[in-house]
C-alpha cells in the first residue's frame, strides 16, 4: 500500500498527469490509502498490545504453575519420608513382636490370634479395676471372684468380648 502511494505520488509529482479529472482521483486515491494504512496501524498496534498483555498472563501462570509444582514436589516428599518411616517401623514392631510370640506356649498364642482375628485386632486386654480394657465393661461379681480363685497360670477371659484378661497389680482383685 505505501508502495502505491509512493507511485502515486510520484505520478502526481511529476506532471505527466494533467487532465484535472484524473489529477483528483489521483489525489483521492493517495488520500484513501493514507487513511488505509493508519487504520491498519491503529490495527496493528492493537494487535501488539493484546500480545503483550496475553505474555504477561502466560508468564503470570507460568509462575503459578511453577508455585504449585514445588509445592506438590514438596509434599510428596514429605509423603515419601513418612512412608519408608512408617515401613521402618513397621518392620521393628513385626520383629519385635516375632520374638515375643516365641516365648508363648503355642496354644495361648493361637487363642491369642483367634480371638484378635475376631475382635477388631486386640485379642487381649489387661483387666484394670475389675473392667476390661478391651470392651470397658467392669465384670460382675461372680466373673471377678472366679478369676480371684483361678491359679496365675490359668488363662481368663472377659465374658462379655471374650478377650484374654491380663491380670495385673491393679486389676481389683
Ligand atoms: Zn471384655
Amino acid at each position: 500500500m505505501r508502495q502505491r502511494a509512493a507511485r502515486d505520488q510520484k505520478r502526481l509529482d511529476s506532471g505527466a498527469v494533467s487532465s484535472p479529472k484524473d489529477l483528483e482521483n489521483l489525489q483521492k486515491e493517495i488520500a484513501s490509502l493514507a487513511k488505509r494504512q493508519g487504520d491498519l496501524e491503529d490495527v496493528v498496534l492493537e494487535v501488539m498490545e493484546r500480545r503483550e498483555s496475553a505474555q504477561e498472563r502466560v508468564a503470570e501462570l507460568t509462575e503459578r504453575v511453577g508455585s504449585v509444582q514445588s509445592k506438590i514436589d514438596d509434599a510428596t516428599g514429605r509423603r515419601d519420608a513418612a512412608t519408608s518411616e512408617f515401613d521402618s517401623e513397621a518392620a521393628n514392631i513385626t520383629k519385635e513382636r516375632a520374638l515375643v510370640a516365641g516365648s508363648i506356649p503355642a496354644d495361648l498364642l493361637a487363642l491369642y490370634d483367634k480371638v484378635r482375628a475376631k475382635q477388631g485386632g486386640v485379642g487381649a486386654a489387661k483387666l484394670h479395676q475389675r473392667r476390661c480394657e478391651g470392651c470397658r465393661l467392669e465384670l460382675d461379681i461372680t466373673e471377678v471372684n472366679d478369676i480371684k480363685a483361678a491359679s496365675p497360670d490359668k488363662v481368663v477371659r472377659c465374658e462379655n468380648c471374650s478377650r484374654i484378661l491380663v491380670r495385673t497389680s491393679e486389676s481389683g482383685l
